[in-house]
């Protein structure tokens, strides 16, 4: 993240402060009195950038449009499956926000006009904003993939949203017997959380192994290579030797082209594949609500400034998270929270007239292969002197020769950083 010292704060905010300093030591101003922010989604990105504005500027009026009552997070999903963790302990509500200050509204947003500068929801609901954050996550190409549509979904769940999806998906696992197939179907780049699906393939392995050993996992990629590749083929081997197979795109001819939920079947250019379980994660794009407010292009992502996060089709609004093309971060959860904080710096600085500073970004990725054993990736960036990218100019990953102590205490870590992300995110 990128910690907004005095100097730079100073710089932003025209130097005036008039209030004390917040608990994060970003001072508490009191400027944007009168002025409103709106921010739809309270997942990683938005419901960081709601509580940062506030926590930031008392006196700015801020509304966060949230779908449902409560989250899921995808982080700590794939343990769920595992068995390691309850599904109860990745759901968060948004008492802690309220308690902000920041108003918060359970319904969905359903269109944007940027000329009149409103936000309209599915309940009927009008309302205003100065600067308008849009943090929609990431939405289905549902047909992209021959058969797999919202009611394949319900029998071969792609669980690529936390929630129902994670507890279908989970049962499913519970109730195959013991010497069945389960297939992991990961998508094409660019897609949320590259190194999910390999996490997610080492969760389920660790499940079968420990209650239904006879059992194999299939792994019907859409890529050649993946996120941490070296890293999980190691811990693969180390713990769940001759369970796993990876197929590349190569063998298949680009994976799977269609899919028969009745049959429990997939199909690639060459074969067909039966299967007790089928864990389809279809190609994706940016929330629906970024398309319906013309924040997208024909990527289907959301084009931005990467040292600001306004829109670069729409004025006034900002888009973070999975939906924004952030080029040089991957999609995850800590990089969407990174990226709140920058925007929330640069909607202050708008505000209040004056230049915004050089911004940092941060992310690290845990991916737990065992109850034991984690790995991670980390990487620090700045913004390219061109602005054309976001640049990573420090980082580092597990070592391939970590010791058991050092794998055990990434697990550790994991659980940390999740118990303080959700803490920076709902508290
Ligand atoms: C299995 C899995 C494991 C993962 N593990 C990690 C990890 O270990 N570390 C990590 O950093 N990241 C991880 N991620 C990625 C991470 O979950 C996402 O990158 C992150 O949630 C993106 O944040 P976001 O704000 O863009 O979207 P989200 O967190 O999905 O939030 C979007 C919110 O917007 C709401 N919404 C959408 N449209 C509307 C609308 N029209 N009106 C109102 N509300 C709306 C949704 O209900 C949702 O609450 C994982 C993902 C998966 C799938």
């Amino acid at each position: 993240m990128k910690k907004l010292n005095r100097r730079d704060f100073l710089k932003i905010s025209g130097g005036s402060l008039v209030a004390g300093t917040s608990a994060i030591g970003i001072p508490n101003l009191a400027l944007g009195a009168n002025k409103k922010v709106i921010v739809i989604g309270g997942g990683a990105g938005g419901a960081t950038a709601a509580k940062y504005i506030r926590m930031a500027d008392s006196g700015i009026d801020v509304t966060l449009i949230e779908a449902n009552k409560e989250h899921y997070t995808c982080f700590m999903s794939n343990e769920v499956l595992g068995g390691g963790r309850k599904i109860e302990t990745i759901r968060h509500g948004y008492d802690g926000l309220k308690k902000h200050g920041i108003n918060v509204v359970h319904s969905k947003a359903t269109g944007v006009d940027a000329e009149s500068k409103t936000v309209t929801t599915a309940d009927g609901d009008t309302f205003n904003y100065d600067r308008l954050v849009v943090s929609p996550g990431i939405d289905f190409k549902w047909g992209a993939i021959e058969g797999y549509d919202q009611a394949a979904a319900e029998k071969m769940p792609h669980a690529w949203k936390a929630g129902p999806q994670t507890a279908l998906l989970r049962k499913q696992l519970e109730d195959m017997d013991d010497g069945g197939v389960v297939i992991i179907a990961p998508p094409a780049n660019p897609f949320r959380c590259p190194p999910g699906p390999y996490e997610r393939t080492c969760q389920v392995a660790h499940y079968l192994k420990n209650n239904k050993p006879k059992s194999k996992i299939l792994v019907i990629d859409a890529k050649d290579k993946f996120s941490k590749q070296g890293l999980f083929t190691q811990g693969w081997k180390a713990r769940y030797d001759g369970m796993i197979d990876w197929l590349p795109a190569a063998d298949t001819g680009g994976g799977i082209v269609s899919v028969d939920p009745d049959n429990m079947t997939v199909a690639t250019d060459f074969d067909e594949y039966k299967a007790a379980v089928v864990n389809f994660i279809p190609p994706q794009k940016a929330g629906k609500i970024a398309h319906t407010a013309g924040l997208t292009d024909e990527s289907g992502w959301c084009p931005v400034d990467l040292g600001t996060f306004e829109s670069k089709l729409q004025k006034d609004i900002y888009v973070i998270g999975d939906a924004s093309i952030a080029k040089g971060m991957p999609k995850s959860g800590y990089a969407a929270n990174s990226q709140a904080k920058v925007c929330v710096a640069a909607i202050l600085a708008s505000f209040n007239g004056h230049d915004m500073a050089d911004p940092s970004y941060v992310n690290t990725c845990y991916s737990l292969v065992a109850p034991d054993y984690g790995i991670s990736v980390a990487a620090v960036y700045r913004l390219a002197e061109d602005r054309s990218e976001i640049k990573k100019v420090a980082g580092g990953l597990t070592p391939s020769d970590a010791s058991a102590d050092a794998l055990q205490r990434e697990v550790l870590y994991a659980y940390s950083w999740y118990d303080n992300m959700v803490a920076d995110m709902f508290a």
